[in-house]
């Protein structure tokens, strides 16, 4: 059967703001460190006549700052104000959202449009299982973003909120991953017959995001197919099971029954403010990428490898500063840290703020590879003790207390070539007779006894005068 189906999808993304305190009252926003219904007050319970303070300064600069960083025109010198967006749940004391309209609008993030950027505040949480309510959470602040329906298929929708979450990771003062909530927007085309939108609501995970998408695709698709109609629905996420099931059908925005708040002054964002802002705002992962392949002449490659941990991407720098800018040492610092440090990390599991190693740290273990103090293979397990140290100790100390400095006397070295060659007299014929690789098998023996500590090219030099004699 021939079959041309298609999907498109839009996803509404929220994510926690890190303040202290909460959009609109004076409340902490720690709600997961202390006991249930505790960081709460008049405000944020919606006592009757309690009135919200002027909203949170910091969450509306990071409003502004996310809308850039995502390519939004922030809304100039215009009223932005609060909406109260009502639902009937046991999370929101008050009986509606408060949620603004757009602070920044028409962006593009990685080829996505991005429809608006906007603040609202975070409902409490509704334990039904437990029957009980928790508002530490009602009133903290939440930044959405809202994308067009541009993306096009599941692996799509997981690059994206990858990016989008290394984006938050660079931007700062946001709570990331652990606090990113999701509502997806999906539809089919199955043959020209293009199917209703489909709303997801609440997926907390890249993965649930993916699992969502998948499996909306093949349900709509299969109702399709049998000449069926979908739905204009929201849906829950049964993460347990992998499904989504009907919650409601879907509001129309006269559900909601969208009323600016009388109780807050709008917010007017001029010229300046957004120019405030624009001096804090880091460099995107994606320039960083592009200006390290420009700037240090290193390949893409590295540099997205690099890029990806921010704080390895500022070892990376500075290091190289540190070390100075020549070629050759900006490609040791990319092999040791790219490479090795990467290796160790991943090993360990951890990231190279969890370290504790300083980039100093690094720029010594090169110099000591450079300065001959130190063989290459002692500078890689010097890496793995330096994080099994967590950082405490600097590899000039590692080196000494374990005594891993390079054997530079020739007495030495050359007794330990001798008994090599003793021990391997059938590598030792055949690289006499034209079998140049059997030398490296004896190099690897002198390696073994001296501990690494030999300079390999030291090695081969007295093995073939030796041999040779
Ligand atoms: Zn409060
Ligand atoms: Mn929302």
């Amino acid at each position: 059967m021939d079959e041309t189906v298609s999907m498109k999808c839009g996803l509404e993304i929220h994510v926690q703001v890190d303040t202290n305190s909460k959009l609109f009252c004076t409340c902490p926003t720690n709600y997961n460190e202390v006991e249930p219904n505790t960081n709460i007050c008049p405000v944020c319970m919606a006592h009757p006549g309690a009135r919200p303070m002027p909203p949170n300064k910091k969450a509306v600069d990071m409003a502004i700052m996310v809308a850039k960083m995502l390519g939004c025109e922030i809304v100039l010198d215009k009223d932005i104000y609060f909406q109260r967006k009502h639902y009937n749940y046991p999370d929101l004391p008050s009986g509606y959202q408060r949620t603004s309209v757009p602070v920044g609008e028409h962006g593009k993030f990685l080829g996505v449009g991005i429809t608006e950027v906007h603040l609202e505040e975070d409902p409490g949480q509704y334990k039904p299982d437990l029957g009980v309510v928790d508002y530490n959470r009602s009133g903290t602040p939440l930044i959405e973003i809202v994308s067009d329906p541009d993306i096009k298929s599941p692996e799509e929708a997981k690059e994206f909120l990858r990016q989008l979450l290394r984006l938050f990771n660079y931007i700062g003062n946001l709570r990331g991953e652990g606090s990113m909530r999701a509502d997806v927007n999906i539809s089919v085309n199955y043959n020209g017959v293009q199917g209703n939108r489909v709303e997801v609501k609440n997926v907390n995970s890249i993965k649930g995001v993916y699992k969502v998408l998948k499996y909306e695709f093949i349900r709509q698709k299969n109702i399709l197919r049998r000449g069926g109609e979908i739905k204009r629905e929201t849906r829950a996420f049964m993460e347990a099971q992998l499904i989504t099931k009907a919650m409601r059908s879907k509001e129309t925005a006269d559900d909601y029954r969208h009323i600016p708040d009388p109780d807050l002054q709008p917010i007017v964002i001029n010229k300046e403010w957004v120019k405030m802002v624009e001096e804090k705002m880091p460099e995107t992962p994606m320039d960083k990428e592009k200006r390290f392949v420009e700037q240090y002449g290193i390949k893409l490659e590295d540099a997205k490898v690099m890029v990806a941990d921010l704080a390895l991407a500022d070892v990376f720098e500075t290091v190289v500063s540190e070390l100075g800018r020549g070629k050759e040492n900006i490609s040791l610092a990319v092999i040791w840290i790219r490479n090795e440090l990467r290796r160790v990390l991943a090993y360990n599991n951890i990231d190279f703020l969890e370290s504790n190693l300083k980039p100093e740290h690094i720029t010594e273990l090169i110099q000591l590879i450079t300065g001959k103090t130190i063989s290459q293979k002692i500078g890689k397990k010097v890496i793995e003790i330096m994080i099994e140290n967590k950082g405490e100790k600097t590899p000039k100390q590692i080196i000494e207390e374990l005594g891993l400095t390079v054997i530079d006397s020739d007495d030495v070295l050359e007794t330990a070539c001798k008994e090599a060659i003793e021990n391997n007299p059938k590598a030792v014929d055949d690289y006499l007779t034209g079998n140049e690789g059997a030398l490296n098998f004896v190099v690897g023996q002198v390696m073994r006894a001296t501990r690494g500590r030999a300079q390999p090219n030291k090695v081969v030099e007295i093995l073939k005068k030796l041999i040779n004699k």
